[in-house]
């Protein structure tokens, strides 16, 4: 069954990424500020999240409307239970070409060998320094960058290739870790990606002068360690790919501030009450669950599903202004990037 369905700018859905918990064990300051993610903190609770039996009668409707790549996603999501149960459900399903998952890295090491053995396909790691100093405060609860790159390492080991590293770049907070990670990544076949610092939610006070561009963080390698560009893997690839002249490997810089893809943009994502957004800066998401807990068919959740998609308009980064990026936009932390 093929319910392809393209948005008012021809945009089709390739990409769903799931979130599975609105919780994270880490309180990165640009993410989940401890202000307001503190001990107080409302998180849901669990008989509001999407029960594994939920999201996989979900998602063979998204692969039926044109999904091929699946990202669970978070908070952080090794710290849902039994995380490997659904991706075991997820891995089999016909359609589906690429299982991927977002992660801090710090339960990857104990648990890398069961995601891959449940049929996960590849993980990205996000490592924003590998200065101790620079990386806890920036994670904030005092996590220290060897256990990170010990998650990376049975992630290699377990088979879960090609493994992307995310650093998000904040100007005077890590800018001053880029070379070095990108020194020590070099040579690894793991592909370091610089992501410019992003006005997502409400919570992080993000201002312009926070962004270091990615044509900056370009310049600053490319005179340690030359590059030259690559050409996109494919149409609506958010990241640029660049590669070190020496055969030192590939980096990617996703620069969705100073170079928005919105024009190129095919992904849904799902909260992990079930509300499905169609931008990372939406801020109304779509009620999935209450149509799953309300009786609904499957043909009339992929009808909805049609609706939605096809009423879909969303452009924020290429109309970004200094008043939008005040809005009230759903969090990071809630639909996982
Ligand atoms: N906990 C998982 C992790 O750390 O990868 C998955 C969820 S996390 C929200 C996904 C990614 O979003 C991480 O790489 C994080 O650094 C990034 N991120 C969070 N807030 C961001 C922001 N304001 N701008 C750019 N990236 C951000």
């Amino acid at each position: 069954m093929t319910l392809s369905v393209t948005d008012t700018l021809g945009r089709p859905l390739r990409d769903l990424r799931i979130s599975v918990t609105d919780r994270c064990n880490f309180r990165c300051t640009y993410c989940m500020p401890k202000e307001v993610f503190g001990r107080d903190f409302q998180f849901l609770p669990s008989s509001a999240l999407l029960t594994f039996e939920e999201i996989a009668r979900l998602v063979p409707i998204f692969i039926a409307h044109g999904v091929e790549k699946i990202r669970l996603t978070g908070g952080e999501p090794l710290v849902r239970r039994h995380l490997e149960d659904l991706i075991a459900m997820l891995a089999p399903l016909p359609g589906l070409h690429d299982l991927t998952l977002t992660t801090n890295g710090s339960l990857l090491a104990r648990k890398a060998e069961a995601l891959r053995a449940a049929g996960l396909q590849r993980v990205t790691v996000s490592l924003d320094s590998l200065d101790d100093v620079v990386f806890k405060a920036m994670n904030d609860v005092d996590f220290p960058v060897a256990r990170v790159l010990e998650g990376i390492a049975a992630a290699h080991a377990a088979g879960l290739g090609p493994i992307k590293i995310n650093m998000v770049v904040k100007r005077g907070v890590n800018d001053g870790s880029i070379l070095d990670m990108a020194r020590h990544f070099r040579g690894t076949g793991y592909i370091l990606r610089f992501i410019e610092y992003m006005d997502v939610g409400a919570t992080n006070g993000w201002r312009m002068d926070d962004v270091v561009p990615a044509a900056e963080i370009v310049a600053r390698i490319n005179a340690a360690f030359p590059l030259e560009s690559l050409e996109a893997n494919y149409r609506g690839e958010v990241a640029e790919r660049w590669r070190y002249r020496d055969g030192g490997g590939e980096i990617g810089v996703i620069a969705s501030v100073t170079q928005p893809f919105c024009g190129a943009c095919t992904r849904a994502r799902l909260s992990s009450e079930g509300l499905l957004y169609t931008c990372l800066f939406g801020t109304r998401g779509h009620d999935l669950r209450a149509l799953l807990r309300g009786g609904a068919s499957d043909a009339e959740i992929a009808a909805f599903l049609g609706q939605v998609w096809g009423a879909r308009r969303d452009r924020y980064s290429e109309i970004r202004t200094a008043d939008s990026s005040r809005a009230p936009k759903v969090e990071m932390s809630h639909i996982g990037g």
